[in-house]
């Protein structure tokens, strides 16, 4: 199955009551957005389906990516995100403000783990098992893909559970920021990094230049 089938199938997945209705009910509920007709559905990813990067994250934010319709757009996180790839050649802009905003990325794709915006960001175990399988087939229908790079301990956590799945040996994989591992011929290399949060940001646990040295790291893998 390719990418652009997936989208369709994302888009109208139901199967997480608790997830769907959560995403629905947070239009109209924080100030600065009260205007804004939110996206709400599943929320595939985006970028190059002939990359040979993917980036993962845990779950579209609630004023995020569920009311823009992309993956880290409109919020903090997606801000210095994709500065760091238009740095490095990834991307053609380096704001991502709106879905029509012509933002077009070159070698990355983007995603989530899990495609419904989470109450508190958390989703639970049984949300995780039943949206995985969809991480499974976007690195299945990835043709060229090399490396993936999982943004925080849980993103890589669960990127590494889908690889295990997919029978590859990731009992070595320990999230840090920076780390790389290799799990031999027919899989893609797992790196992290940590998450471009508000939090993390403002006290300086993610900077530029760190980003930078992740995506220095990540263009020697693909480059080599
Ligand atoms: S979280 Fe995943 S499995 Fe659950 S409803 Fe959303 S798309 Fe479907």
């Amino acid at each position: 199955m390719g990418l652009e089938q997936l989208y369709e199938e994302i888009i109208s997945c139901e199967k997480c009551t608790r997830l769907r209705d959560w995403c629905i009910s947070q239009e109209g509920t924080k100030k600065e957005y009260k205007d804004d007709s939110y996206w709400s559905l599943p929320l595939p990813g985006f970028g190059d389906p002939e990359a040979r990067v993917l980036i993962t994250g845990l779950a579209p934010a609630a004023h995020g990516g569920n009311r823009t319709g992309r993956v880290f757009t409109g919020d903090t996180s997606g801000q210095y995100l994709f500065a760091a790839l238009y740095r490095h050649g990834f991307s053609n802009q380096e704001r991502s403000f709106s879905k029509d905003d012509s933002l077009e990325l070159n070698d990355v794709f983007i995603t989530n783990v899990v495609k419904c915006a989470p109450p508190k960001n958390k989703p639970d175990a049984s949300e995780f098992s039943a949206c995985s399988g969809f991480l499974e087939k976007e690195i299945q229908a990835m043709e060229n893909l090399e490396v993936i790079l999982a943004f925080g301990g849980q993103a890589f956590e669960r990127t590494k559970r889908v690889l295990r799945k997919m029978d590859a040996d990731v009992s070595a994989a320990k999230f840090g920021h920076g780390v790389k591992f290799e799990f031999g011929a027919g899989f893609p290399v797992l790196m992290g990094s940590y998450h471009t949060s508000l939090y993390n940001i403002n006290t300086r646990r993610i900077t530029p230049e760190m980003l930078d040295d992740v995506f220095e790291k990540v263009k020697h893998v693909i480059d080599k």
